[in-house]
């Protein structure tokens, strides 16, 4: 019996533990000392492992390569020869007749780590030639990124995840972290115990609602005018930092232009929290000495969710709430490792290390590495995830490489999405299960699972945590970044790595955030936040010191931005509004948790739709009753959760079913900026079955 030292695969939150390993099979998995975990672990982390041991698998994991010859066939099993040179072949001949930019590829948030993540955007780039290379941050924390970008200068947490619980004052807003982080939920309730006052921002009664010494319960789709209603009291009652805002930031005169339109007492109509309680919430916020403002989907899965991060981080500026520990803003990134996708670069606006594509020094200094003609390289931001379903109706891209990703089942409007995949000449899914969308492909690229091979994750708080290969993979699979070299090397750019550590420290040499980040320094130190620029340099646990922003002069910048209504506001037709959220106890598309036994008992029917009492009446629904759900896009069934938690007039769904999917039913307006679909705001129906 042994035990390796892994990572969970299951959240930002990045806990440590140990897989107890005997004959190739994993017995038990044991928490242990990470950082951020500090042996506890949630549901997930305990009982998520079970798929790999191939017991009972209601999803059939992927086991060789497969070839759809033509459309319309079937998937055929190959050598992995047949495989490469046949997808090489085709991928080529895409790329000829059509253009690079035909061809979209993707990078996972999920267990394949931050190496394999390098190698797929060094594949777009360096071989197809193309910035058209995104992850699932596009549909999650997207905004964020490009909020905080604009605002801070950099788009992740400013602190440490083990800060939460040492602030004296948590805004939590559209961040139900009970199901989302459970770990960074504990540090919630430390903070309270701590004395912390907690102030919770979410139109359903939250788990963390139950300890807020606040709770403002907000209509859905009005997060920018109770924004904007929190810094209008900041300034109007002078609850401000004056001097830290003088000499820190920018943008003062603006922002108070557009605040001043929205004192709590006129826009409480539209917000529905009482102006009292937004006053109270600010003179708190703002009287607290150290204070950190929290936010998940419930703020970035909106059309206009850039503008509201950028507003949220305003409100931490004006508070002098950043650049010391214990405050800051903290973006909880969802996936496992979806810092780490954007970190190496699976972004269609830069190469890893956060270095923009349309620099042609950077441009260059990326081509000299890698071996290529500067003159090969793209030298426009590439299409994001979000975009391709329109782009191949309109027969504008043909190809689609994706690696762990599920957009059948994951993205907005999947009749859309349906649609645009139908229109796409070819489809490559390199994945560990037959998802939804390994389904549809013309070639299956079946790749190594998180248990089956070791590499680097990053956590939501910017820390880099190695993890190990526990069991020996029992099929025909290979690694993640040796099924993209071997493409590669066929498509006549010769790529060979023998290892993670290989590719780590290429990457190292390329990125000045991550240069001091050794493997063995990771070894030692268990988890390392960037940047850490040298080889003495111990990390980063908080960013901004001193308040010098990452900004082009060096200031924190200021932003508030008139509130605009969801792009589909409920009617006579669809008189509720739908709202998606996640289910503790699943993970993403439930590919690998809705196949551990123990998680799967816990949530074993395919999801709810949770209603307030009031309305369930007026609807004549009962508790547990099927209905259906539809909105202008389509119709599902589901089970009736008559919950009181839940708000007038608006409903609740969560997105890891396949049966009853709801996104059937959302749309996909989409943020100007971040791209990122407004999944938390449809008008639906429900009726009964
Ligand atoms: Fe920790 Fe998240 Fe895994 Fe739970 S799912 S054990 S909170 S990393």
């Amino acid at each position: 019996m042994k035990k390796i030292t892994s990572v969970c695969p299951y959240c930002g939150a990045g806990c440590k533990l140990k897989l107890v390993v005997e004959k190739n099979k994993i017995i038990r998995a044991e928490a242990a000392d990470g950082v951020t975990n500090q042996n506890e672990l949630c549901l997930k982390g305990y009982y998520g492992w079970d798929f790999l041991n191939d017991t009972k698998l209601l999803t059939p994991r992927l086991t060789q390569p497969m070839i759809r010859y033509e459309k319309g066939g079937k998937l055929q099993p190959v050598s992995w020869d047949e495989a490469i040179s046949y997808t090489a072949k085709r991928l080529k001949a895409i790329k000829e007749q059509h253009g690079p930019r035909s061809i979209m590829t993707t990078g996972s948030s999920r267990g394949t780590g931050n190496e394999t993540n390098y190698v797929m955007q060094k594949f777009a780039r360096g071989v197809l030639h193309t910035n058209n290379v995104d992850c699932c941050a596009r549909v999650c924390h997207g905004p964020s990124v490009a909020g905080l970008q604009v605002t801070l200068g950099n788009g992740a947490m400013s602190n440490s995840i083990g800060d939460i619980e040492h602030s004296k004052c948590l805004l939590v807003f559209g961040y139900n972290c009970a199901d989302s982080h459970p770990i960074v939920a504990r540090r919630v309730i430390k903070a309270k115990e701590n004395g912390a006052k907690i102030i919770v921002c979410d139109p359903r009664r939250i788990e963390t609602a139950r300890i807020a010494d606040q709770h403002l319960q907000l209509k859905n789709g009005c997060n920018m005018a109770l924004v904007n209603a929190f810094g209008y009291v900041l300034l109007e009652e002078n609850l401000y930092d004056k001097e830290y805002v003088a000499k820190y930031t920018d943008g003062l005169d603006a922002y108070r232009e557009v605040v001043k339109g929205y004192a709590p007492e006129d826009v409480e109509h539209l917000t529905g929290v009482p102006a009292h309680m937004v006053r109270q919430a600010m003179r708190t916020f703002a009287a607290a000495p150290s204070a950190t403002i929290m936010w998940g989907m419930g703020v970035t899965q909106f059309g206009q969710a850039v503008d509201v991060v950028k507003g949220l981080s305003s409100l931490a500026l004006l508070t002098g709430n950043l650049g010391r520990e214990n405050v800051g803003v903290g973006p909880v990134r969802g996936q496992n490792n979806v810092q780490g996708a954007c970190d190496m670069g699976v972004l269609p606006n830069q190469f890893p290390g956060y270095q923009d594509v349309v620099d042609p020094e950077v441009r260059a200094k990326f081509a000299k590495a890698w071996g290529i003609n500067v003159d090969d390289m793209d030298d426009k931001v590439g299409v994001r995830i979000t975009e391709v379903p329109h782009m191949a109706i309109e027969g504008e891209m043909k190809a689609y490489y994706i690696m762990g990703e599920d957009p059948l089942q994951t993205e907005a409007d999947l009749g859309l999405v349906r649609k645009g995949f139908e229109a796409l000449d070819f489809v490559v899914v390199q994945d560990i299960f037959m998802t939804k969308t390994a389904e549809v492909a013309d070639v299956i690229l079946p790749a190594t699972s998180w248990g089956e091979h070791g590499g680097v994750f990053t956590c939501a708080d910017r820390g880099f945590q190695r993890f190990e290969k526990a069991i020996d993979a029992k099929y025909n699979v290979k690694r993640d970044w040796e099924i993209i070299s071997l493409l590669a090397t066929e498509m006549g750019y010769p790529m060979h790595y023998d290892n993670n550590q290989q590719i780590w420290d290429e990457l190292r040499e390329l990125c000045p955030l991550f240069y001091g980040v050794t493997y063995e320094k990771m070894g030692e130190m268990g988890h390392v936040q960037w940047p850490c620029p040298t080889l003495d340099h111990s990390g980063t646990p908080y960013l901004y010191k001193d308040s010098k922003f990452d900004t082009p002069n060096g200031k924190g910048q200021l932003f508030a931005a008139e509130w605009r209504a969801p792009a589909e506001v409920p009617d006579a037709d669809y008189p509720l509004v739908l709202c998606t959220v996640r289910e503790v106890g699943h993970y993403s598309c439930r590919s690998m948790t809705g196949n551990c036994a123990a998680l799967q008992t816990l949530a074993d029917e395919p999801g709810f739709v949770q209603i307030n009492p009031t309305d369930a009446e007026l609807l004549n629904i009962k508790d547990k009753q099927l209905v259906w759900v539809s909105s202008r896009r389509g119709k599902v069934i589901s089970r009736a959760e008559v919950n009181e938690r839940i708000n007038l007039g608006s409903v609740y769904m969560t997105y890891q079913w396949w049966i009853g999917a709801c996104n059937e039913l959302t749309q996909d307006n989409l943020d100007p900026i971040s791209k990122t679909p407004e999944t938390k705001y449809c008008a639906v129906n429900i009726s009964q079955i």
